[in-house]
Formats: C-alpha cells, sequence, structure tokens
C-alpha cells in the first residue's frame, strides 16, 4: 500500500446515494448531488449517479470541467458564483448557477448566447447564515432583473443555511423561502421550477417529516459522502460513515514523556500549545502532516490509538495501549470528518485509491 494514502469504496458511496436519494423522494425532493469535498473526483461523481440526481454540483469551474471530460452528459451546476473574469469558463462548462449579483446573471447570459445557449440561474436568498444570497425583501426586485436578462434563464430560488453562520434550517427557514418564492413569482409573472432549500444540515429536518411541500430539492455532499447530516454530524439511517479510509506509516515510534519540556512558546503554526500529561507513553510519529490533513478530524480505526497533535508533514498519535503490533513501518488507519477529507482530497501527496466491488 503508498503511503499516505486514502482509500475510496466506490459501492458505499452509491450505496449512500441510493439511501439518501430515496430518502430525499419521500419528503417530495430532488437530490443534487455534491462532489466539492472530494476535488471533484469523476469516479465519486459517477457513483453518486446511482441515486439517479437531478444534477451534478460543485463550487470549483475545474472540477465541472473534468466531469464533463469523464464523459458525464447530464445537467451541471455551478454552487459558488463566478467570478467576473470567469463567466466565459462558467457558461461553458456549466448549465446552471447559484448567483445572487445582477451583473454576474449577466455576464453568464452573455457568454451563454455567444455560444447560441442560455444559462439557468438560481437567485440565491440569504436566510440569516450571512453567507451569500439576497436579503429575503430585496429578492423580488433583483429577480425581476434577472430574468428580462437577454441569454439568462431565471429557474428558481435557493438558499444556504449552517455554512458560515452556523444557522440551522429549520421549518420556519425554509416556509420563508416559500414565502419568498411567491412574491417573486408575483414580481417576474410566471412559475419558479425550484426551490433548492440547502445542504446537508437540512437532513434532520428531512429525518423528521418535517420539509414543508414546495423545496424542490436539496444539495447533498456531507450525507452521502460521509454518510453524516451536518448539523449534529449524526449518521444517516443505512449509509455507511466509513467510505473513505486514510492510511498513514509510522515512521518513529519512541517512549516519550507527553509534557514538552523547555520554556514554552508558540507552536509552527502560531499557537501556544495546550497538551494533557499524560506521564510517559509510547508515541507514534505518522508521515502524514496538517498540509495533508485536518489531524482534529481524524478518528482512528485501530484499537488504542489517539491522535495528539500534527504540525506540517508530522502526525503525533499516542499508541500506548495500541499493543505490540504497532511496528515502525505499521500502518493505521483512520475515517476522516468533512474539513480533513477536504483537505485529503486537494493534497498532491495523498495517494487516491479507488476500491471498486
Ligand atoms: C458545499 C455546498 C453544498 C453541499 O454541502 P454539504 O454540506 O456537503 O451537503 C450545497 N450548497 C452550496 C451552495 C454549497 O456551497
Amino acid at each position: 500500500m503508498k503511503c499516505p494514502s486514502i482509500s475510496i469504496d466506490i459501492e458505499k458511496i452509491r450505496h449512500n446515494a441510493v439511501t439518501v436519494s430515496r430518502l430525499l423522494a419521500s419528503s417530495g425532493l430532488r437530490f443534487v448531488a455534491v462532489n466539492k469535498a472530494t476535488s471533484g473526483h469523476p469516479e465519486v461523481a459517477r457513483a453518486m449517479l446511482a441515486g439517479n440526481p437531478l444534477a451534478v454540483a460543485d463550487s470549483r469551474i475545474e472540477n465541472l470541467r473534468r466531469l464533463r471530460e469523464s464523459g458525464y452528459r447530464g445537467e451541471t451546476v455551478l454552487l459558488r458564483a463566478p467570478s467576473p473574469s470567469r463567466c466565459k469558463e462558467a457558461a461553458e462548462v456549466t448549465d446552471t448557477s447559484l448567483v445572487s449579483e445582477v451583473s454576474i446573471a449577466r455576464a453568464l447570459g452573455d457568454a451563454a448566447r455567444s455560444r447560441g445557449k442560455t444559462h439557468n440561474v438560481v437567485l440565491m436568498v440569504d436566510l440569516g447564515d450571512r453567507r451569500e444570497g439576497v436579503l429575503p425583501e430585496e429578492v423580488p426586485e433583483v429577480a425581476k432583473a434577472m430574468s428580462s436578462l437577454p441569454g439568462v434563464r431565471l429557474i428558481g430560488i435557493g438558499t444556504n443555511l449552517a455554512c458560515y453562520g452556523g444557522v440551522i434550517p429549520t421549518r420556519d427557514k425554509m416556509e420563508a423561502l416559500l414565502e419568498v418564492k411567491e412574491r417573486v413569482e408575483k414580481a417576474v409573472g410566471f412559475a419558479l421550477e425550484r426551490v433548492s432549500g440547502g445542504n446537508s444540515a437540512n437532513m434532520p429536518l428531512v429525518m423528521r417529516g418535517e420539509m414543508p411541500r414546495g423545496v424542490t430539492e436539496l444539495r447533498l455532499g456531507e450525507s452521502v459522502i460521509l454518510g453524516t447530516e451536518a448539523v449534529e454530524r449524526t449518521l444517516i439511517p443505512g449509509c455507511h460513515k466509513d467510505a473513505f479510509t486514510v492510511h498513514a506509516e509510522i515512521i518513529e515510534l519512541i517512549r516519550k514523556p507527553s509534557m514538552p519540556s523547555g520554556k514554552i512558546g508558540q507552536d509552527a503554526f502560531g499557537a501556544v500549545p495546550l497538551i494533557v500529561d499524560r506521564g510517559v507513553r509510547r508515541r507514534a510519529i505518522l508521515a502524514i502532516g496538517r498540509q495533508d490533513v485536518d489531524p482534529d478530524g481524524l478518528s482512528p480505526v485501530d484499537e488504542g490509538v489517539i491522535v495528539i497533535g500534527a504540525s506540517s508533514d508530522h502526525l503525533i498519535c499516542d499508541v500506548e495501549d495500541a499493543g505490540d503490533r504497532v511496528k515502525v513501518g505499521s500502518v493505521l488507519s483512520f475515517i476522516p470528518n468533512y474539513s480533513a477529507l477536504l483537505r485529503l482530497m486537494t493534497s498532491p501527496y495523498v495517494e487516491k485509491v479507488v476500491k471498486k466491488p
């Protein structure tokens, strides 16, 4: 096994995609497959197609271009509005964009027209999380402006919660979105096809059966990739939480006092370390670091392993209770959370190993 590596169990992703998609269908929702956490890995995207998604979505133009080049012919959605300087590229590889600025919608429309096409836009509404989106009272006017742009088809509205402000998607928030939809339809004079309710943080609402009718879709990454909802990170019933496993090799194994010795200043990242005194312990250094992973997001698979810290290139684990089979050259495995996965899939130093059925 090449190390460090991340193994990807394609069958588990297919299973999660089908499971999540069925759950959505029971609340009248379609599944939009989000693949940005894997840097748009095309085989992961293909596995997600098992859930029959309405579209495949990503925040990066590069990832959607790679998806197109891998042979995908379905709808692509750009989750992060394109930079003004990249609207041409965006209109080339994507069918639909989530936007909140009229000027960006205009640039997308112009770029689409020059290719003899139209570009779909979903107007984003900020329901309180304070990342992207127009404030609710201003949405009808902005929608009207967007719907009259050449080359632009306003197909719906959407919202995104629990990303910056940590605002939990509740039934009230979804009802507020549906109210905005009605006001938009009055202002523009036609019906909207889509009400895009949010991300994996909306899954608890779905699981409780509290999603109001009228929301048409959820854009889901984490739920499919890690099998968890994004409010309390609980497992979605029937999903696998270990579709991704990280492997790293031990390069040093020495018993040392857990407390540093000397006058304490800052660590490599400018923080003053807070270290728990566990006495003298057997400690393993693994050849993977913060450049490749968020160490706080690693759950050890092996019994008796505790992650205690990391610098750029070294991960330090307490293996006092892990038994004698742990040696220099042993490979330890971990399940990553969202933050760890994001970095692992982006690091060129981590080998991506696709496990197929
Ligand atoms: C990342 C993202 C999603 C998907 O989020 P998950 O928590 O991975 O499901 C949905 N919508 C937008 C706008 C995003 O940026």
